[in-house]
């Protein structure tokens, strides 16, 4: 199931470039203006839906923080769990935990140990808004690979093609984006 043109440019013209944000020289994709935005927002969870619903997913995890918005809406619509991966101090229970590199320094981000209830082979999607370098996705699809579920496929609204973040999630599994750009 692959978004057509017109679903395409509908859910793009609803993401607004914020220039300078968070430092400057970066151009922030703004997904706000398409969560208000009840056509473009439902185009999107329609061509989700669609594509998703044959997966046989028991599970979609979503990325800190904007993976769990959309990842949540569409659990919801596909009736299955839905799992955060938070950054590093904010899940209460017993986790495990993956470091990556950021421009300067190191993150991490946190899944709980349990989190699929221990459910071997559990087929789980994974989601976030936006994939840059990859670094994150990698991050976060290693911690779901060691709860021992099945990465059925991990899922991006926007690649930014020119860093190439997708071959390295590739590494570990298949990669759907909406938006090259
Ligand atoms: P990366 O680990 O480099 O792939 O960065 C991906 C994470 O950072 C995602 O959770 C994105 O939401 C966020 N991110 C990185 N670059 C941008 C950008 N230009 N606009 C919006 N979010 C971004």
């Amino acid at each position: 199931m692959i978004l057509n043109e017109e679903e395409k440019k509908v859910i793009l013209d609803s993401i607004r470039d914020v220039n300078d944000f968070p430092k400057p020289g970066i151009v922030f994709k703004d997904i706000t203006t398409l969560l208000n935005n009840k056509e473009a927002f439902q185009v999107l969870m329609n061509h989700l839906e669609s594509r998703y619903k044959s997966y046989n997913l028991d599970y979609i995890a979503g990325i800190d923080s904007r993976g769990f918005i959309f990842g949540a809406a569409l659990a919801d619509r596909l009736g299955i769990g839905f799992v955060p991966v938070r950054k590093k101090g904010k899940l209460p229970g017993t986790t495990i935990c993956e470091k990556y590199e950021l421009e300067y320094g190191f993150d991490e981000v946190e899944i709980h140990i349990d989190a699929f209830n221990n459910q071997i082979g559990a087929r789980v999607l994974l989601m976030d808004d936006l994939i840059a370098t990859g670094g994150t996705a990698v991050a976060a699809s290693r911690l779901v690979v060691d709860t021992n579920a099945n990465l059925i496929e991990v899922c991006f609204l926007l690649n930014l093609e020119f860093l190439n973040g997708v071959k390295r999630v590739e590494e570990i599994a298949p990669v759907y984006s909406l938006l090259n750009i």
